[in-house]
């Protein structure tokens, strides 16, 4: 087995600050604001109208098609208004918004142990219809609807269901201490979905800086009922971005794939800790994805922490909990400052995908800016990118507006904006944010000629 992928980075961890926190329940006391469309597909239809008392766990807005998701209520409270608020990359964006009556009082049926708990059998369909229902999309960080993950076209060719707890991304700890704290309802939920896979073995994969998670997770395969032995647990180099799909593919099966192809096409179903706690939360407590672990972190925060986060909770309550200098702040993120991206506002909600927000009394994107230069042709960016890239030529394709050379010739598009490139180039320039705007033009232009040629 291999135990890790080419190229890669390795950033400052900055996670001593708060890996050590446990994880706690945040309950927002202001108004929470739930964007319809969290997921990739079909934004969710809303099932409730102004004026409308909810609980926590109702379902409020529902999936539109086989590939959307449902949305569920995160307090109990009076909907205020159904209308477009700003969400955290800037755009407006449908939303309910629930006036928040800080009682969390659950909704019938919510929160209750279901007959059998985590030991009963269930069947394939029956664990698709709970995941589906229950709203789960993946929580590393895509938001693909989880019961689509778990519908490939030919369920006997999955050869592993990976556990990602890797957690590479610089400041975010929330899933090592989910893993810590949490490590039988990961491995319940791992369980359930291996029992859909008759051909296929559970892989725990964590990265060699969480030991305690390392042991916990390896100790949770030990029941009463005797030892797991279709699951184990696989540490992993620390080493950035080991926690990407491909990546992390790679590392367990020593198989390479292009992008273009689906994990499950090379035997593999990837779902993060986070995801497997919500499948397992969903099947033995009824509970529908209304809340997830999140880390508030960064050097504009007196206290980073780990914590529950009911979605809908804004930014600014959670970063006033963690005592934010607002004066000092220069950079929100939300995620770490990898694969995060730059939050408009503290004024917009923690959404199902959203692992961490990051403060920082620096902007690192506006301290490149300044040291930026011409491309010095060292070839760092090279020698780093785990999808075997050209980055540098890739940035000149693309400064030519060289579409054809960059996907074709260059295969640009396989780029997974893991942000190793801009992280070891000399001469600061803007790759990663470069190659995300490409492919969007790109992906755009394609949209359109099948729109056209559809006509
Ligand atoms: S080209 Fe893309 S995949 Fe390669 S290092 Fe840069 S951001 Fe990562
Ligand atoms: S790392 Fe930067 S300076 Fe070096 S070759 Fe790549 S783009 Fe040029």
């Amino acid at each position: 087995m291999h135990h890790t992928f080419r190229g890669g980075v390795h950033p400052k961890e900055h996670k001593t600050r708060s890996r050590e926190v446990p994880l706690t329940r945040f309950y927002p006391k202001g108004d929470v604001v739930i964007p319809v469309a969290q997921h990739i597909g079909k934004p969710a239809k809303p099932v409730v109208w102004k004026g409308d008392a909810v609980q926590v766990g109702q379902l409020i807005a529902e999936a539109d098609g086989f590939v959307s998701a449902n949305v569920f209520s995160s307090c109990s409270g009076t909907v205020k208004a159904i209308e477009p608020r700003r969400v955290i990359s800037g755009a407006l964006a449908d939303c309910i918004v629930i006036e928040n009556d800080g009682k969390f009082t659950l909704a019938p049926g919510i929160g209750q142990t279901q007959e059998g708990g985590a030991t009963k059998r269930r069947s394939p369909e029956e664990i698709l219809e709970k995941v589906q229902w229950a709203g789960i999309v993946g929580l590393g960080g895509a938001g693909f609807p989880t019961h689509v993950k778990l519908k490939p076209k030919d369920p006997a060719a999955i050869k592993y269901v990976i556990a990602n707890g890797a957690e590479c991304e610089p400041y975010l700890t929330c899933n090592d201490r989910l893993m810590r704290e949490h490590p039988s309802e990961i491995r319940d939920g791992l369980c359930f979905v291996l029992s859909m896979f008759p051909n296929a073995v559970g892989c725990i994969c964590i990265e060699e800086n969480k030991p305690e998670a390392i042991e916990i997770m390896k100790e949770s395969l030990v029941t009463d009922g005797g030892s797991i032995d279709n699951v184990s647990v696989l540490p992993l180099h620390t080493k950035y971005p080991q926690g990407g799909e491909h990546s992390l593919i790679y590392a367990v099966t020593g198989v390479d794939y292009p992008v273009s192809m689906l994990p499950a096409d090379v035997g593999c179903i990837v779902l993060n800790v986070g995801t497997l706690y919500a499948i397992c939360r969903a099947l033995v407590k009824n509970e529908p994805l209304y809340s997830h672990v999140l880390t508030v972190t960064g050097d504009a925060v007196k206290e980073p922490k780990n914590f529950i986060v009911h979605d809908g909770t804004s930014f600014r309550e959670l970063a006033e909990a963690c005592g934010l200098d607002e004066a000092a702040l220069k950079k929100a993120l939300s995620g770490g400052p990898m694969m995060g991206f730059a939050a408009a506002s503290l004024d917009v909600p923690v959404q199902k995908t959203t692992n961490g927000v990051t403060l920082l009394t620096a902007d690192p994107v506006e301290d490149a800016q300044r040291q930026q230069t011409a491309c010095l042709r060292c070839g760092r960016c090279t020698t780093v990118c785990p999808q075997g890239l050209l980055p540098q030529l890739m940035a000149e394709a693309a400064d030519h507006r060289n579409f054809e050379r960059y996907e074709k010739k260059l295969y640009g598009l396989e780029c997974v904006s893991c942000g190793s490139c801009s992280y070891v180039c000399p001469a600061k320039r803007p790759l990663t944010q470069t190659f995300k705007q490409v492919k969007a033009e790109i992906l755009a232009q394609k949209r359109a000629a099948q729109a056209g040629g559809a006509k």
